[in-house]
């Protein structure tokens, strides 16, 4: 038999992410990666000396299933201080590997084949994979360009009689918006109505600019019972590769969770643990600096995108920016995006391979903008050979200069 026939039919549509074929592609053209959303600089030093501390002095074995004391105890903490909500340690709190790994044991743990997802589209990537592997059916609620705004309506209506959960990820990636009070207040209103589970991804929790304010969806009426809560030490402390992010519920709810993440992975990254925990406990102001240093840049690259005819949907969260090509005589994204590296070295990620309407997204393309402010300059002044070759295009159709032309 073919090696490609033994794929089981619900991993066919889990072909490389759109992620790694793009990091992949920057690598090999030598380009700026402005597509996986990763930083260019390391987390506190306090944090990284911790994790070495923590190698040197043996911690190297399984930890606890749920992950040390010590972290769930900050995780907790971390809440009560930021959002005043109260979670118990010992029995609310799970460790996970990264949030994939929280966001796909709890799909696993509460979809049953069949039965409805009801997601803000365009989606995370993993999020479709893993209600996938459930046998579940995603439902895209749009957040559609050209303002990306949630539609009460079509919220209301994507509700059916198997529908088991909402997956709600706000700060949202990749189209940056940050759900506000009266988005949150009707999400609440109609998980309640309709009886539904909530898993709320909020890696972005920190990662907010302007007046926006990140509003955990479990401190609203009825939620606490109904919401596992996920985020990660990833974004917020820049340690993508770490991979320490946790859950959050009522026991019952992270029990179910746990008995998934068990067989996934059994236990999480033992040294980064400690780590994490105390960058959880004495990080609040390495966190707000690196905050207004995004801000700035997300300000940056802003600016520089409109010099080379981009106009940019400003992100209220996140590290990405997202623009419609079409200014720049593409129609798609995907094509943009293809062709981006080899016409001026930089890489992008193109919006319609998280929509399930293609159409919708198709003009769109993700920028991240967590990257050193010079990387962010270049990548600028590369763009702008796309408008030096289109006026050299001109030149060549018209035979006038583009200073000419009317
Ligand atoms: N959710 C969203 C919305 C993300 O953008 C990401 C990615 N970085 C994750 C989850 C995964 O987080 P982690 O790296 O902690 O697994
Ligand atoms: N979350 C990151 C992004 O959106 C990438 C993570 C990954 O590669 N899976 O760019």
């Amino acid at each position: 038999m073919a090696s490609d026939a033994w794929q089981a039919d619900r991993v066919r549509s889990a072909t490389t992410t759109i992620f790694a074929e793009m990091s992949a592609l920057a690598l090999a053209t030598q380009s700026i990666n402005l597509g996986q959303g990763f930083p260019d600089t390391d987390g506190p030093d306090f944090m990284l000396d911790e994790a070495r501390a923590a190698i040197a002095g043996g911690v190297n074995q399984y930890p606890p299933g749920r992950g040390i004391r010590p972290l769930r105890e900050a995780i907790a903490e971390h809440a009560r201080r930021h959002y005043g909500l109260s979670y118990d340690p010992d029995s609310e709190v799970l460790v996970t590997t990264g949030a994939t790994e929280a966001l796909a044991a709890a799909i696993l743990a509460f979809v049953n084949p069949g039965e409805e997802v009801i997601a803000l589209e365009p989606f995370y990537d993993s999020y479709a994979a893993s209600i996938e592997l459930a046998g579940g059916r995603r439902v895209g609620v749009g957040l559609l360009g050209p303002d990306f705004r949630l539609d009460h309506a079509e919220l209301a209506a994507a509700f059916t009689d198997r529908t088991k959960a909402l997956l709600i990820n706000s700060p949202h990636n990749p189209t940056g918006v940050v759900l506000d009070r009266a988005d949150l207040a009707e999400i609440a209103r109609l998980a309640v109505r309709h009886d539904v589970l909530v898993i709320c991804d909020e890696v972005y929790e920190h990662l907010v600019f302007d007046d926006a304010e990140h509003l955990p969806l479990a401190g609203f009426p009825g939620m606490r019972p109904r919401t596992v809560r996920i985020s990660s030490a990833g974004k917020t402390f820049s340690a993508t590769g770490w991979k320490i992010g946790w859950a959050l519920g009522t026991p019952e709810l992270i029990n179910a969770v746990t008995a998934v993440k068990q067989f996934l992975t059994y236990v999480s990254g033992a040294p980064f643990q400690p780590a994490v925990a105390r960058a959880l406990n004495e990080g609040d102001e390495w966190v707000a600096r690196s905050r207004a240093q995004l801000e700035d840049k997300r300000n940056r690259l802003a600016a520089g995108l409109r010099t080379v005819g981009l106009e940019p949907h400003i992100p209220r969260g996140t590290y990405f920016m997202s623009t419609d090509v079409r200014p720049l005589g593409y129609a798609d994204g995907v094509e943009f995006c293809r062709d981006l590296p080899e016409r001026c070295g930089v890489v992008a990620i193109p919006h319609q391979v998280f929509y399930d309407r293609v159409e919708a997204g198709r003009p769109y393309v993700r920028w991240a903008f967590c990257k050193a402010d010079q990387v962010l300059d270049e990548a600028i002044t590369r763009l702008g050979r796309l408008n030096e070759a289109r006026d050299l295009a001109l030149v060549d159709a018209r035979g006038t200069t583009p200073r000419d032309v009317p």
